[in-house]
């Protein structure tokens, strides 16, 4: 399909801040590096940076250290809230104007989830000047968004294959100049591969892939480790990587790769044709990874439509999030990647679940052997919406195994380790002030980070929704969260009145 260019974000930061002196006062800390959570504390920002935490029990004059830090600050009195650091989405495309009205939608739900920082891995839908342009917007702060940090597609912009190594590795280097953070592949001829990752960790640009089935029988996810590779996104290669009686995916004679049924039905059986959890193959191809630090992103959430379809269809944040052009572009079409739901049947699903099963138990296998996990939600797709599909993310990682510390750790100080950006991930003096503040405790039920909240019953019987990011902070500028989540649903009523559409409907 052909992407159009989006409209880029509008001038001027919603934030207010940086200030000289900001404090969060009263204040239950999760820090992100996977310590338990504690308070009350008051953190103290100046300007960008988080400068010290006082919190009882860590610092043993902290009346006289509160009085002195207070003193001609803005101080925010946030008793009761929690604060973590910014999440970071290790995979999230900036939509195309085929999947969201304007970038403001998506920069908007992301910062409303508290999301402060972004990879972009590949920039496929609006090109690399696109997001390094509004990556530089972003650090400015002239606009409302979180960091960006862009990666190339391999080959974007050439117009030909590559035919030898250098001219792979010379295309890579291009891209460093322009300012690309890495390069993202999708499958290529081993030598070419191979001399491009070479060529992206002599300049210290990052590197991601998605293996595609279409390369997977050359190239699996072991060998891209072998040569350096930094992420694994989604889960395709690996089970190829631990294929014991077979090269190949036993496909039926019928099957056709650009057919998107028949491309996501047969992932769905993928998993249980490699070794399975527990067997030689499976632990040493865990062990491997881990020791040649490869970081894997397996963005579950944007797959879990394959399981239940009519439950993603059915997700409670479309009905005032969902934008005419999202929802749209999540609708079965053979022309929209990732749409592929045209005859989705319980054999479908059944396989799928079985599927989620034993990936979601190499990811926990993985990341509990010492790997690096990261969270990503590669949202605009398969109905996963920006922001919303974040967090669904660490839902899925928590029905892994994982602990909501260890997930929280997985999407910021892990994912910060990912970037190479070690100033930030982390609630802790000298990092970074960014920063995600919330009324309720994440660390008992995720969901109350959703940006339409948690269903729940008070005492006298009435429901609401509680929860929701209350702020985000990003390099010392504070957002108001549900501000922006509002401003999100202003947009998307007035684009379905513009364009006269109803709110999302399953037909
Ligand atoms: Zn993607």
């Amino acid at each position: 399909m052909q992407f159009t260019r989006i409209k880029a974000g509008t001038d001027g930061s919603l934030g207010s801040g940086p200030y000289r002196r900001l404090i969060l006062k009263g204040v239950t800390v999760i820090d992100g590096t996977g310590a338990p959570a504690y308070g009350p504390a008051d953190i103290v920002i100046e300007n960008d940076r988080i400068h010290s935490i006082i919190s009882a029990g860590r610092n043993t004059d902290m009346t006289q250290m509160g009085q002195r830090a207070e003193a001609d600050a803005q101080v925010m009195d946030l008793t009761g809230h929690y604060v973590m650091p910014g999440l970071i989405d290790a995979h999230a495309h900036i939509p195309c104007a085929e999947q969201g009205p304007d970038a403001d939608y998506a920069y908007k739900l992301w910062l409303g989830h508290g999301i402060t920082t972004v990879r972009e891995p590949g920039c496929i839908g609006n090109g690399l000047d696109f997001s390094l342009r509004e990556a530089r917007r972003s650090d400015a702060n002239e606009i409302t968004a979180p960091r960006i940090v862009a990666y190339s597609a391999f080959g974007a912009g050439r117009g030909e294959p590559f035919r030898t190594p250098k001219d792979a590795a010379e295309w890579v280097s291009g891209e460093a100049d322009k300012g690309a953070k890495g390069i993202k592949f999708f499958g290529a001829p081993p030598e070419i591969f191979e001399a491009a990752i070479t060529e992206a960790n002599r300049l210290g640009l990052g590197t991601a892939c998605h293996h595609a089935a279409s390369d997977v029988a050359r190239v699996n996810a072991l060998t891209t480790a072998r040569w350096g590779l930094s992420s694994i996104e989604h889960g395709y290669g690996l089970p190829e990587s631990m294929f014991a009686d077979r090269r190949v995916q036993r496909f039926p004679g019928s099957y056709n790769y650009n057919n998107e049924h028949d491309r996501f039905a047969y992932l769905g059986r993928l998993w249980r044709e490699a070794a399975e959890p527990g067997s030689g193959l499976w632990d040493d191809t865990i062990a491997e990874l881990v020791s040649l630090g490869t970081t894997l992103d397996p963005t579950l959430v944007v797959y879990v439509a394959s399981r239940d379809a009519a439950r993603a269809r059915g997700r409670e944040y479309h009905r005032d999030f969902s934008a005419p052009q999202s929802w749209k572009f999540f609708q079965p079409d053979p022309e929209n990647h990732g749409s592929y739901f045209y005859d989705w049947g319980t054999e479908e699903e059944v396989a799928w679940k079985e599927n989620y099963r034993l990936w979601m138990a190499f990811v926990r296998d993985f990341y509990y052997r010492g790997g690096r996990l990261v969270v990503g939600s590669d949202a605009g797709f398969i109905y996963n919406l920006y922001g919303f599909g974040l967090i669904e993310e660490m839902e899925l990682l928590r029905e892994a195994g994982l602990q909501p510390l260890e997930i929280i750790q997985c999407a910021t100080s892990a994912a910060a380790g990912l970037l190479g950006l070690d100033d930030t991930g982390a609630v802790e003096p000298g990092k970074r002030a960014d920063l995600l503040v919330t009324a309720e405790n994440p660390l008992a039920n995720l969901k109350t980070l959703y940006g339409h909240g948690h269903l729940r019953m008070s005492a006298d019987g009435t429901l609401s929704r509680s929860g929701g990011v209350t702020h985000t902070i990003k390099d010392g500028v504070v957002f108001d969260a549900v501000r922006l989540r509002s401003d999100v649903r202003d947009v998307v009523a007035g684009e379905r009145e513009r364009l006269g559409v109803p709110a999302p409907y399953t037909p």
